[in-house]
C-alpha cells in the first residue's frame, strides 16, 4: 500500500444487459476465463411496487411464486442452471460454510443451510448466491486453486471481519494463497449515504486503522465506508490492494437500477449476487 495514501486498489464497475436483466461486474474476474460473476439490478421481473421488479429476496412479503420465477429469469439471464444455485442463510454473523455439490439447491427447493453470511467451494456446478439491498457482496476467487468464496457483508459482519474469515477459510480448506486471490466489492451503500452514530464510527476507526474510513458532516454522526472497511481486512488478509477491486455502485443513489433499504424505509426489494466456477 501506499504510505500516507489510499492503497492502489482497482475501481468501479462494469454495467450490461442480458435477456432484459441488467448486471454489474467488475473486469478484474470478467477477464479471468475460470469464473463468472455478477450482481443483479432491479429491472425485468414479475413483482409490483414496492418489490418491482426483479426482488430476488424470500423474506420479503409476496407470493414465493413471484420470486422463483423472477429467480428463474435471473438464472436464465446468467446462464445459470437454477438447481445449481445455494443461498446463504444470513443472520449478520461471521460464520463461513464451504458448500459441496449436495447442498445445490439449498435456501431454494431444499432447507437452507446452517446460519451463514458467507459460503465457499473449490466445485464447478455449483452457483453460490447472496441477497443484498444496502449490504455489501464480497467476492474471491483464486485461479490457481480453482476456488470462490461469496459474502453477504453489512456493517456488523463487517465489522466482525466476514470477508477475511472467508478468505482464510480458503487458505485452510482448500490451499489457496492469499496472494493469488482477487476480491470484488460489489454494489452497496457509500460513505456519503450512510451515516451512523459517532460510537460506531469509531468502533470501525479503531478496528481499521490503515484507512481513513470515516468523516464528520454533523456532531454526533459520522459518514462510513463500508467498502474500504471491507478491503482494508482483505488486504489484513494477505490480498494485494492491486487485486481488490471496489466497485462503487452506490445502492442508495442508484435508484433506477438498485433496491435499498435506508433509501426506502425497509419497505423494497433485494438483488442477488452470484459466483461460479467455470
Ligand atoms: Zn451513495
Amino acid at each position: 500500500m501506499n504510505i500516507g495514501g489510499r492503497p492502489n486498489f482497482k475501481e468501479g464497475y462494469e454495467y450490461s444487459v442480458r435477456n432484459g436483466i441488467g448486471s454489474f461486474t467488475a473486469s478484474s474476474l470478467n477477464e479471468l476465463p475460470g469464473v463468472e460473476h455478477g450482481f443483479s439490478a432491479r429491472s425485468g421481473g414479475v413483482s409490483s411496487a414496492p418489490y418491482d421488479s426483479l426482488n430476488l429476496g424470500w423474506g420479503r412479503d409476496e407470493p414465493r411464486e413471484n420470486i422463483k420465477e423472477n429467480y428463474k429469469r435471473f438464472c436464465k439471464a446468467f446462464g445459470i442452471e437454477y438447481e445449481s444455485m445455494v443461498l446463504v442463510n444470513y443472520e449478520h454473523g461471521t460464520n463461513v460454510v464451504s458448500v459441496t455439490l449436495s447442498d445445490r439447491e439449498r435456501g431454494f427447493g431444499k432447507p437452507p443451510l446452517e446460519h451463514c453470511d458467507a459460503i465457499i467451494t473449490n466445485q464447478r456446478n455449483i452457483t453460490l448466491i447472496t441477497s443484498h439491498a444496502d449490504c455489501m457482496p464480497v467476492y474471491l476467487y483464486d485461479p490457481n486453486r480453482n476456488a470462490i468464496g461469496l459474502a453477504h457483508a453489512g456493517w456488523k459482519g463487517t465489522l466482525g471481519r466476514i470477508g477475511q474469515k472467508m478468505a482464510e477459510k480458503m487458505v485452510n480448506e482448500f490451499g489457496c494463497d492469499t496472494n493469488d486471490m482477487f476480491a470484488v466489492i460489489g454494489p452497496c451503500i457509500c460513505v456519503d449515504c450512510f451515516e451512523v452514530d459517532d460510537a460506531l464510527g469509531i468502533r470501525f476507526a479503531e478496528e481499521f486503522p490503515s484507512v481513513e474510513l470515516c468523516y464528520r458532516t454533523v456532531p454526533g454522526k459520522m459518514q462510513l465506508d463500508l467498502e474500504l472497511a471491507a478491503a482494508a481486512q482483505l488486504m489484513d488478509a494477505g490480498i494485494p490492494a492491486e487485486r481488490i477491486t471496489l466497485m462503487h455502485a452506490c445502492t442508495f443513489e442508484l435508484k433506477d437500477k438498485l433496491f435499498s433499504h435506508r433509501r426506502d424505509n425497509g419497505r423494497t426489494g433485494a438483488m442477488a449476487a452470484f459466483i461460479k466456477l467455470n
